[in-house]
């Protein structure tokens, strides 16, 4: 029997948006890959001010649900403490014995993987892939060969940073994001918006009056 080949979509995901969307597709069908697991950080390592795992987990949820072949995993979600990759990989390899498990995050994180707790036991865990927009320049660690691989995603033009920015400013995500999480965003008041900002007939539509 041919073993599963699982993608692991590690990122704060604050929030998901289009990019990671179209990354996972994009490695998905480049590797080969049977199914992507999104898996939102719990308490993201040196990080403060993050939205609550709840709402990164539920967002994770609404613009996954329509690709029978992506999941949303609550492993470091469920375990205390910082997230480190050491641990997600771990307890997804003892959850998934006979898959082989390929870390998918943003090339940035990956250039600073040698120093992640227990950097020398991620080789032999997982197959790293680390996606960029074309053109962004990358140092990337020594690793093993073919360790990491590099794939260039256009959408990566999107951020999750640009669209919290938006929002405080109360101009449109549409489009950037799903729908689910424009709507999700404005009903939940993250990012400092107001439920009022977003919908059809609003300003935030972006659309023709
Ligand atoms: P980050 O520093 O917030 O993000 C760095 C860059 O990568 C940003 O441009 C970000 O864009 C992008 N990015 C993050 N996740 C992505 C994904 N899945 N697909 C595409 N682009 C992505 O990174 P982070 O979210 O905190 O961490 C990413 C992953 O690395 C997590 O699973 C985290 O646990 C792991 N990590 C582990 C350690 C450790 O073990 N010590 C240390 C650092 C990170 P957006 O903001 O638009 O997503």
């Amino acid at each position: 029997m041919s073993r599963l080949r699982l993608g692991v979509m590690g990122g704060t995901f604050d929030p998901i948006h289009n990019g990671h969307l179209v990354a996972a597709s994009e490695v998905a069908a480049s590797l080969r890959l049977d199914e992507v697991l999104f898996v939102p950080t719990g308490q993201p390592w040196q990080k403060a001010g993050v939205t609550p795992t709840s709402d990164r987990y539920l967002m994770a949820e609404i613009a996954t649900a329509a690709n029978p072949r992506f999941k949303v995993s609550t492993v470091d979600i469920d375990r205390a403490g910082p997230t480190y990759t050491v641990d997600t990989l771990r307890d997804l390899a003892a959850r998934f014995p006979t898959a082989d498990l390929f870390f998918i995050t943003g090339a940035d994180a990956v250039t600073s993987i040698a120093g992640w707790k227990d950097a020398s036991d991620l080789w032999g865990l997982a197959k790293f892939v680390a996606v960029t927009r074309p053109g962004h320049a990358l140092d990337l660690p020594e690793a093993p060969e073919g360790a990491i691989q590099v794939i260039e995603i256009p959408a990566l033009a999107i951020s999750s940073t640009d669209i919290r920015k938006r929002v405080a400013e109360g101009k449109p995500i549409w489009y950037l994001v799903p729908d689910g999480i424009v709507q999700f965003i404005a009903k939940h008041g993250l990012y400092g918006s107001k439920s009022e900002s977003v919908g059809p007939e609003s300003e935030s539509f972006g659309g023709v009056k």
